[in-house]
């Protein structure tokens, strides 16, 4: 990806905590338009947090965030996801009673180009996720683990996000169905999408993405070129060698 490319996110020096719990300790990331940056590390490293706090979900932390150019640190989250910001939390956070199809177009809330919204529903049904359409009026609870996983990521779309972050969407999937998700992030990634991928799965993340950061207990210690980052002695050892990696 070339550095000239547009900054989509600047993270600068951000802090979180939880009470006395610091769970995020300084940290500054940049992610490009048109990039797949993935953020890597171990249970309870910090990802989640740092995601969430993004998308302006903690109250009380320090350091500054901007977007597309404007300072949104001070922003509520509401107006971050109109500017173009979107989290697909970890679990997924579908509504389970309702339809496929109603879960879908509540991703498009905070747009008001009605005509476009539509077309783009048909589209996320048809072109993007076919079985999303076959099973439109179902109710997402009770589509499989990696159907809801799908219906996440479509739901994110319709807000026709400027960044898309993805929070451990392989978590709970089984094998083929994790390759399967990284097509999906594969193809978002071709069709322009820019995106923060936070993943356990450090081998398959670091497959597909153009940079990573690597997170150990809330600091930032090792970020750069994910086919680098990949060959680096540190990460082979910590994260590419376990079984949680190797799936
Ligand atoms: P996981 O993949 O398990 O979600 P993570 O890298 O996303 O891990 P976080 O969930 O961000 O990590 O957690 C970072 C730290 O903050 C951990 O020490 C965790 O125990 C703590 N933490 C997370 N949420 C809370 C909370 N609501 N209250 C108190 N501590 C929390």
């Amino acid at each position: 990806m070339a550095q000239s490319s547009q900054v989509v996110l600047r993270v600068e020096d951000l802090h979180v905590a939880y009470g006395n719990i610091q769970a995020v300790r300084g940290v500054s990331i940049e992610v490009r338009q048109g990039e797949l940056v993935a953020l890597i590390g171990a249970n309870g490293a910090g990802k989640s947090t740092l995601l969430r706090a993004i998308l302006g979900l903690h109250q009380g932390y320090k350091g500054k965030l901007v977007f597309l150019g404007q300072d949104v640190t001070a922003l509520p989250p509401e107006k971050r996801v109109s500017a173009g910001i979107c989290l697909v939390p970890e679990g997924r956070g579908i509504l389970a009673p309702l339809t496929v199809k109603d879960n879908l177009g509540l991703g498009a809330y905070p747009r008001s180009d009605f005509m476009q919204v539509s077309q783009d529903l048909n589209k996320m049904m048809g072109e993007h996720f076919p079985i999303l359409g076959q099973r439109r009026g179902q109710k997402a609870g009770t589509l499989s683990g990696g159907e809801q996983q799908m219906l996440a990521i479509a739901r994110g779309l319709m807000a026709a996000p400027k960044l898309m972050m993805l929070d451990e969407p392989s978590l709970g999937l089984a094998p083929l169905i994790v390759n399967q998700m990284f097509q999906i992030i594969a193809d978002l990634k071709a069709r322009g999408i820019t995106i923060l991928l936070s993943e356990q799965n450090a081998r398959k993340a670091l497959q597909a993405a153009d940079r990573a950061y690597v997170l150990e207990t809330g600091t930032l210690v090792l970020q750069g070129n994910a086919r680098e980052l990949a060959n680096d002695e540190r990460v082979k050892r910590t994260y590419l060698g376990g079984d949680t990696c190797s799936r």
